[in-house]
Parts: structure tokens; C-alpha cells; sequence
């Protein structure tokens, strides 16, 4: 198959091509999402196909509007309501009891659906012009990391896809937070993500962190937490944050030969980085939203380096930190 890139001048070939239940990757405030028809099962099966995606691993839908999302839910819950309303459009998944007309493999057998307002232009002009909510997941190949740039989406996807959708590159750079809000008295974050937990705490009190589990035999209420996930094909490793011992472990690297990217920040590129030739800079030290948009667009770049290994740098667990180390700690291991 032939994948076509449009400008947003050609969204209505895109409608279309929904319409007609093919998949085309669109660009939303996160990351790109590959989107089909939820109501069509063959359709979200291309979803699965394209991406090589387990079929455990549901998926989110995605509305533009709450009245939209309301035919897909049996309740939505004060608490839910105002998360919406502080946070939509935005980078908030809410988890909520289903009902309605959805493709079973969305859902992947849950009694319960994910489902966001994106805020972006064209991802809610694509979704309201098709008249149906869109299922997508990150637009990548599964388990590598997820694009935020058209060009991301054709490297991973050409040939398997309809069409991109080209809007530039996204603006948070991580994925949605999942909050799970089956329990209105106990909000849940299955994945932190765009809106902070410290965001969702002023208008929800106290959120809860669902804990996460690399074992396969786990049955987490997220099922696509048990996955490895967001990696490059050479190995990650995570920095120490102490700088002398980070500088000694890469000593001992490059005297096996290894060739090595780093994956930090300006202020840490300053300290190491006569050390070595491949980097990409993640922002300010002390900004983890600059880092979070940055991740995903270095872990690939680096990935076509010369580097042999990916060496990359920690930040607080605070704010979009928390996302951020979230996605790096799914894809790498400490360097010790
Ligand atoms: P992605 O589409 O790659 O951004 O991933 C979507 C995330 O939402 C995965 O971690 C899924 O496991 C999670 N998810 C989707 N639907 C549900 C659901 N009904 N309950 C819990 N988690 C969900
Ligand atoms: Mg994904």
C-alpha cells in the first residue's frame, strides 16, 4: 500500500479514507496517533496490524467533544467532570465504565473504555468531520518510541498505513496521562503523562499512582504497562546522577570499545560532553518539559548515530519528570 502525506489543506481526503475504514496517522498535542473508525472492528484491526500491536493492549478514543464521549460511558461521575472541564482538550485520558457502539478489540474485553479530547486543530477537525470517535494509539512501530513528526510516523509505518497527516511536530512530546476513574472516590493514574498528577490534585485532592510490574503473569488494570516499550533498537542505559561516577562508567565504556551517544541536558552535555561526539541536547537542566518533548525525537536520532549505546540523563520525578522518567525507565536500565 501506498502512504500518502497530506498537508492539513487535504484533511477531507483523510475523512474519507476514515469514512472508508483505512488508518491514518494524525498529529494531536502529544505525540501522532494512528487513527481508524472505533466503531468498525476490521478497521481498528488495521490499527493492531500496522503497528504489530498485542491485542491485549487496548485503545484509547478519542472524542471532540464530552457530549461525544458521554454516548460511550454509563456514568460520568461528577469527579470525572470536573477533570474534563479543567483539562480538555488536553493530554488527560480518563478510564470510565463503557457502553455503546465500539469495536470489541478496542477495548480489548475491559468493561471499561479510555477516552480523550485531543487539543489539537486538526485531530479534532478529522474526528468531528468523520462523525465518529477515532481509536488510536501512538503511531510508531509497537514498542519503539512514539513519533512526534510526520517524518517519525513514515520511517516507522510507510507502506502499512493510508496516509500521515503532516502538522509539524507535537508540542508535549510524551503521551497522555491514563487516570482511572471507575472509583470516582479514588483517582488513579495507570500512566502519568501530559497533566500532572500535581495538576489533577487541585481539582481532585488526592491521586493515587497505579504501581507498574514488568511481569507478564501481572494482570495490571493498564494493560499496556507489562510492556517493554518506547526503546530504540541499541541499548539504553540511564546516567547516575552523580556526574563523577557517570564520567568514570563511560571511561570504562569507551575502553571496551563502545561508542557513545548522550541523551542529556545543556548544563550536563557541558560537564561530560567533551566525551563524546554523538549527543542531542534535551533542553535546560531543571526544565523536564523541555526533556519531555525532546526524549522521544533523541532516543531516534541517536538510534541512527554511530553511537553503539545510548546514554541518558535522570530527572526529578516531579511535573512532566514523572512522565518523562516513566518512558525512559520502560526503555533503559540504570548504567552501573
Ligand atoms: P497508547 O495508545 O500506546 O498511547 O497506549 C494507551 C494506554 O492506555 C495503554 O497503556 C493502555 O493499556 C491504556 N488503556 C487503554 N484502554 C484502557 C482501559 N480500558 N483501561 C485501562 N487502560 C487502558
Ligand atoms: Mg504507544
Amino acid at each position: 500500500m501506498k502512504t500518502e502525506r497530506l498537508t492539513k489543506k487535504e484533511l477531507a481526503k483523510a475523512v474519507n479514507w476514515i469514512k472508508d475504514g483505512e488508518v491514518v496517522a494524525f498529529p494531536t498535542e502529544t505525540v501522532y496517533g494512528l487513527g481508524a473508525d472505533a466503531t468498525n472492528e476490521e478497521a481498528v484491526q488495521k490499527i493492531f496490524q500496522a503497528k504489530g500491536r498485542p491485542a491485549d493492549n487496548p485503545l484509547i478514543i478519542h472524542v471532540a467533544s464530552v457530549e461525544q464521549a458521554e454516548q460511550y460511558v454509563t456514568c460520568f461521575p461528577e469527579e470525572a467532570k470536573r477533570v474534563v472541564s479543567n483539562f480538555w482538550p488536553g493530554a488527560c485520558t480518563l478510564v470510565l465504565n463503557k457502553k455503546g457502539d465500539i469495536a470489541s478489540s478496542v477495548t480489548a474485553d475491559l468493561n471499561t473504555i479510555a477516552i480523550r479530547m485531543p487539543n489539537h486543530p486538526l485531530a479534532l477537525e478529522l474526528i468531528e468531520q468523520a462523525g465518529v470517535p477515532l481509536a488510536a494509539p501512538s503511531a510508531n512501530s509497537s514498542g519503539k518510541p512514539s513519533p512526534t513528526t510526520a517524518d517519525h510516523v513514515y520511517k516507522d509505518l510507510n507502506g502499512k498505513i493510508r496516509g500521515i497527516i503532516d502538522g509539524g511536530a507535537t508540542g508535549v512530546g510524551l503521551e497522555s496521562t491514563v487516570l482511572d476513574m471507575t472509583d470516582p472516590k479514588k483517582p488513579t493514574i495507570l500512566r502519568p503523562g501530559g497533566v500532572t498528577s500535581e495538576q489533577l490534585e487541585t481539582v481532585l485532592g488526592k491521586v493515587y499512582h497505579e504501581k507498574t510490574s514488568d511481569s507478564e503473569l501481572f494482570a495490571p488494570k493498564s494493560p499496556g504497562m507489562k510492556y517493554r516499550h518506547y526503546s530504540p533498537d541499541k541499548p539504553v542505559y540511564i546516567l547516575p546522577e552523580n556526574l563523577e561516577q557517570a564520567e568514570k562508567l563511560i571511561g570504562a565504556l569507551e575502553d571496551k570499545k563502545e561508542c557513545v551517544g548522550l541523551l542529556v541536558s545543556e548544563d550536563t552535555f557541558e560537564s561530560l560532553g567533551s566525551l563524546s561526539s554523538n549527543h542531542f541536547l534535551l533542553g535546560r537542566k531543571g526544565y523536564p518539559e523541555e526533556a519531555a518533548n525532546r526524549l522521544y525525537e533523541g532516543l531516534r536520532k541517536l538510534d541512527e548515530s554511530d553511537a553503539t549505546v545510548i546514554l541518558a540523563e535522570a530527572y526529578d520525578k516531579t511535573g512532566i519528570g514523572r512522565a518523562y522518567m516513566n518512558r525512559l525507565e520502560k526503555a533503559a536500565e540504570w548504567l552501573k
